[in-house]
């Protein structure tokens, strides 16, 4: 039923009183539940109907990693379409990373997704009923010491969100205005597709923007950041300041730290350039290496002083905690790992 749009439900509920889609309504966006069985105040009779219709996909696999802190799922649509999800738990505040394409068309070289290519947008149902199902498995089984529903949400999963504009628009309007996630706590990350910012920037909700920049020239940004040959980097700087400018909120810029490739001083001094005309701070995120490339994070010392260089320049940076690590969390690696079809270690909830 996230397929449809929550003032339709009543569409698909048929000859049912007005109350009944309110029901629905609260049970799917207010307290969502696993299973339809658990909608109580609803007649089996309906229960029954709905069954089919109540999640747009299946979850095929279920990893935990971080001592139980995080839970990756890798859900199934019935067609065939793949969707990576990752719930994790923190002291105060509990994140869903999800996605918003089914691969991605932008091609980033050191990026999982990118390196398998784009097969389809989600549907705005499919992209809120990702942080509706993580609702719904707190609910059922909450995950110790953190909140036990979901508190932000980021749109760093699989795919570019705002080359899906129009369908991550309406699922914010969704999570936002019929879920009651507040959008200060949303944040849309993005490779730079500059007009989508600046569509962004004009929406009324405050949510934070990320921009993954990841290097600070324009030749050695096109190299691994294909995009950027559109919209280099002064197009992003002017749109992210005019993002600033219409929210108030500020840009954060995302710099997956890669051996050998953006990691030198030079890099961070630069970077430090950019990050002040952008009025951005910087998370800095060693790189998760995948199946399928060469490159490789730095070693410790390295990030260190990367962000210490950006410290000493007057740039906020803060070295984001890679979680899920071992269960190949975000990035598009576990469905590429699905699609492989390699020995799966993982619990594999409902094989079809
Ligand atoms: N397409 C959007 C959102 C999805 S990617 C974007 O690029 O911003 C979410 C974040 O994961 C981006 O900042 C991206 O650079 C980062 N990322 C992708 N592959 C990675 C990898 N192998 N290791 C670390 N971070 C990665
Ligand atoms: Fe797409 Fe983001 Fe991966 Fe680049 S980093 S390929 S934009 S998902």
């Amino acid at each position: 039923m996230y397929l449809t749009a929550p003032e339709d439900l009543g569409s698909i509920l048929g000859d049912q009183p007005a109350y009944r889609t309110d029901q629905v309504r609260n049970w799917l966006y207010r307290t969502p539940v696993l299973s339809i069985a658990d909608m109580t105040n609803l007649p089996a009779e309906l229960r029954r109907r709905l069954a089919d219709r109540h999640w747009p996909f299946h979850l095929e696999i279920e990893q935990t990693a971080d001592a139980h802190t995080t839970r990756k799922w890798l859900f199934r649509t019935p067609d065939g379409a793949a969707i990576e999800t990752v719930l994790m738990g923190y002291p105060k505040r509990t994140t869903v990373c999800i996605s918003s394409q089914v691969g991605c068309a932008m091609g980033c070289t050191f990026c999982a997704t990118g390196q398998y290519g784009f097969d389809r947008h989600l549907e705005a149902g499919e992209i809120v009923a990702q942080v509706a199902y993580a609702n719904a498995a707190l609910r059922s089984s909450p995950i110790a010491g953190s909140p036990d529903h979901v508190t932000n949400v980021v749109f760093m999963g699989m795919g570019e969100p705002l080359a899906n504009y129009d369908r991550v628009r309406e699922s914010l309007r969704r999570l936002i205005e019929t879920m009651g996630i507040s959008a200060r706590s949303i944040t849309v990350s993005t490779v730079g597709v500059a007009p989508g910012i600046r569509r962004l920037a004009a929406e009324p909700w405050p949510v934070n923007l990320a921009i993954s920049l990841h290097a600070a020239d324009d030749a050695s940004r096109s190299e691994i950041v294909p995009l950027n040959r559109r919209y280099p980097i002064d197009d992003l700087v002017t749109a992210a300041r005019e993002f600033f400018a219409a929210k108030g909120r500020r840009v954060s810029i995302e710099w997956t730290l890669i051996a050998g490739k953006n990691d030198s001083e030079g890099d961070a001094a630069a970077l430090a350039g950019i990050a002040e005309r952008m009025r951005a701070h910087v998370n800095v995120i060693p790189l998760n290496p995948t199946p399928l490339g060469e490159d490789r994070p730095p070693d410790r010392s390295r990030v260190t002083r990367f962000v210490r260089t950006l410290r000493d320049a007057g740039i906020t940076a803060t070295e984001r905690d890679t979680r899920g690590r071992d269960i190949d969390a975000a990035c598009g690696q576990l469905r590429l790992r699905s699609a492989r079809r390699t020995e799966l270690p993982e619990r594999v909830v409902s094989p079809r």
